[in-house]
């Protein structure tokens, strides 16, 4: 194990700057901090973290990302508090500490093989300085290097699936490709033993022949470019392990038939010379079709650039070559960590202020998704993350929220029926209203009983489409519900009147005729006044037609009712959530009330207009949530309003003489005028109508309405 000197000593070798006492104070405490822990290899643990350093020093990271290697276990370790470790240190390798712990921690929920998007896409989302990924795949390489002291098959096993799954793609998009293919060959020695160990037998045999092809493929190629007055340096290597078992599991191949065994590579002094090189090579030897590709013009997202072609090469073997520049060449092995040597060699970014912008660009070129193979952030730009808080549940699935997402939307992320029933929810172990907003990395649990059902009031709060509609649903469900046992009703006592037996089958068969797509649409739209009874009841049992003169009324379709005229209520400050100085109009389609779950939705050059929570007419507002404004009714004015506001009311009452002025006169004892007044239906029985009556709020319209429900002329009242 390295001392402290030894250690320090090592990182001024290429960095003369090194910041020896920062280095030391990290090599202390870790040393001290995990002095009585062991590996699982019987080792010290420090020797843990201090490789993690050293896989750093040998890319020449910075001071600080070797300080934050050197801790990154200690908060997880000990009482040490990143306070602690602010004081101690500095508090920018205190924060970066925390970013690597923090995705420790997340480790220690089980990852499905498909969160691991997800997963990937929350480690991004929690390292907001690279550093912090950088530090967790060192950690991860060493972890793996060292996975074979781990007893335990099973956990074997899920370490490496995840370092697939998770780390390998963040590795390829930073470009680090050494740290890649280790990572790949041993994940893949541990996941598939026995093909591992006959490929690495065939591959064996391969390498004995093959270092002889190789050399004398090296010769031969470099002589053509010669013969064109190149200039270059060629080298060969066999493919991977694990890349070469891809290929035979991808293509149901066998080893033997696997191809470009042997890859090339040429290293020329500038861009042009790379297609001078391309230009001799397919002048010299067929091309393979479909290989050539040029990440030259078009790099791919970590920003590797290169010129690949496929050849039927020397001796006739297929081999890949690989034509880039020594700039190119540094970026395609070192990936980040050459953008950090670049930019630590030059001067003028150690300027203060711009010393880390180039994490800033390397989080551009991650999150910048110009397509190329193995493009984990193919759909989803890195500027999202911004957008969207990754949470728990309580067996640690991973879902993805909108930022803002609150309890209740998750409940619906989960399932509707645990959105529709939820009563509370934990976050991370303390209870919490449901309208609590989400933070990343929020365990989240939600209870549930049968006994609930959505409120209007989660509109306020809901941020998800589907928590939206769901909740709309279900308001629309009950409505639906009142309407359909209400039409049946009517349809029975029109049968009967006529001296039928209701028999639901006519109607089982019958309802194709009104282009509804079930008995129950049919029903719904009678009740609510969109198709008569009467049409429904002719349809059934036309029979009784030829008895009866019928008049045109009788088929009208009542498609909706018309507006009133009356204008809403000017702005009084009756209202919260509402910028000083708007205009405010209540809507004509449902009249809000005092006291009514409400929203209100800015319309230009109008100002904002109030419905009530359940208006359909909202849902045309669905895909500008940036129109919705929060408001709610101030509660000292719900029962206590001067203006009046308009209500309107669905009554069926008996036809009989002298009815309507009884309704008129509950309402007008009330303190309640009729503004409006419109018959829907008529039967012999029964009248119903729609009136639009004057109302202080919604205790007076409640108040109202049990008035009216009290008078044995009256069948049923219902606000519409
Ligand atoms: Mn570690």
């Amino acid at each position: 194990m390295l001392s402290k000197d030894e250690f320090v000593s090592l990182i001024s070798k290429y960095n003369p700057d090194t910041d020896v006492a920062l280095l030391g104070k990290s090599y202390d405490l870790s040393y001290r901090i995990h002095a009585d822990q062991k590996r699982a290899s019987g080792e010290s643990y420090f020797t843990h973290p201090l490789a993690v350093a050293l896989i750093l020093a040998k890319k020449q990271f910075d001071d600080v990302s070797l300080a934050v290697a050197l801790l990154h276990d200690v908060i997880e370790d000990s009482h040490l508090s990143v306070k602690d470790l602010s004081e101690e240190i500095s508090e920018e390798v205190a924060t970066l500490v925390e970013g690597v712990t923090k995705i420790t921690t997340l480790e220690m929920h089980s990852v499905e093989e498909k969160q691991a998007e997800n997963f990937r896409k929350l480690v991004l989302a929690m390292s907001k300085d690279i550093r912090v990924i950088i530090v967790k795949l060192a950690d991860r390489l060493h972890n793996m290097r060292t996975l074979h002291f781990i007893s335990k098959v099973e956990k074997r096993r899920r370490i490496a699936q995840e370092t697939l799954d998770v780390y390998v793609p963040l590795v390829e998009r930073l470009g680090i490709r050494d740290w890649k293919t280790e990572l790949e060959d041993i994940a893949f020695s541990f996941l598939y033993p026995d093909d591992y160990l006959e490929l690495q037998k065939k591959n064996n045999r391969l390498l004995k022949d093959g270092n002889k092809i190789i050399s004398s493929c090296v010769e031969e190629l470099q002589s053509v470019l010669k013969k064109a007055s190149i200039e270059c340096e060629i080298m060969g290597r066999c493919k991977t392990l694990y890349s070469i078992w891809c290929k035979i599991k991808k293509h149901s191949l066998s080893y033997e038939k696997v191809t470009d065994l042997i890859a090339f590579r040429v290293i020329v002094k500038d861009v042009e010379e790379c297609y001078h090189v391309l230009g001799v090579l397919h002048g010299a030897y067929s091309t393979v079709p479909g290989r050539f590709k040029d990440y030259i013009s078009l790099p791919k997202p970590n920003g590797y650039r290169s010129l690949h072609t496929g050849l039927i090469g020397p001796h006739n073997y297929r081999i890949e070559v690989q034509i880039r520049t020594q700039g190119m060449h540094e970026i395609a092995e070192l990936g980040v960590a050459a953008h950090w040597l670049y930019k630590q060699r030059s001067s003028e970014e150690k300027m203060e202020g711009k010393r880390y912008r180039w994490m800033q660009e390397m989080l551009d070129i991650l999150s910048n998704s110009r397509g190329g193979d193995g493009d984990f952030l193919k759909e989803t730009k890195m500027a999202m993350f911004a957008e969207q808080v990754f949470v728990f549940s309580p067996n640690g699935d991973l879902y993805v929220l909108p930022r803002g997402a609150s309890v209740v939307d998750f409940a619906y992320a989960v399932h509707t029926d645990i959105g529709n029933h939820c009563v509370s929810g934990a976050v991370n172990g303390r209870i919490v209203p449901l309208k609590t907003i989400l933070k990343n990395g929020d365990q989240v649990s939600v209870t549930t009983s049968e006994k609930r059902f959505p409120s209007p009031s989660w509109f306020t709060f809901v941020v998800t489409g589907k928590a939206r509609s769901c909740i709309r649903r279900y308001l629309r469900m009950l409505k639906r519900e009142q309407y359909i046992s209400f039409a049946k009703e009517m349809i029975k006592k029109e049968v009967k009147r006529l001296g039928y037996t209701y028999d639901e089958a006519r109607l089982q068969n019958k309802y194709h005729h009104f282009d509804v797509s079930s008995v129950d649409d049919l029903l719904a739209k009678v009740g609510e006044g969109l198709v008569t009874k009467q049409a429904v009841v002719d349809h059934l049992y036309p029979e009784h037609l030829k008895d009866k003169k019928r008049t045109r009324e009788d088929d009208i379709l009542e498609a909706g009712y018309h507006e009133g005229d009356s204008a809403g209520e000017e702005g009084k400050p009756l209202l919260r959530g509402l910028i000083p100085g708007m205009v405010v109009h209540y809507a004509k389609c449902c009249h809000p009330l005092p006291g009514d779950p409400i929203t209100g939705i800015v319309t230009t050059g109008r100002g904002v207009m109030v419905h009530h929570m359940d208006c359909k007419l909202l849902d045309r507002f669905s895909d500008v949530p940036e129109r919705w404004l929060d408001i709610s009714w101030s509660t000292s004015s719900v029962d206590n309003v001067e203006g009046m506001f308009s209500s309107r009311l669905s009554i069926v009452f008996a036809n009989k003489i002298g009815s309507l002025s009884t309704v008129s006169s509950i309402i007008s004892n009330e303190q309640s005028n009729v503004k409006d007044l419109r018959v829907v239906d008529r039967g012999d029985d029964f009248y119903r109508i729609v009136m639009d009556i004057e109302i202080h709020n919604r205790a007076h319209l409640s108040r109202v309405i049990n008035r009216l429900k009290l008078s044995s002329l009256v069948f049923s009242v219902e606000k519409v």
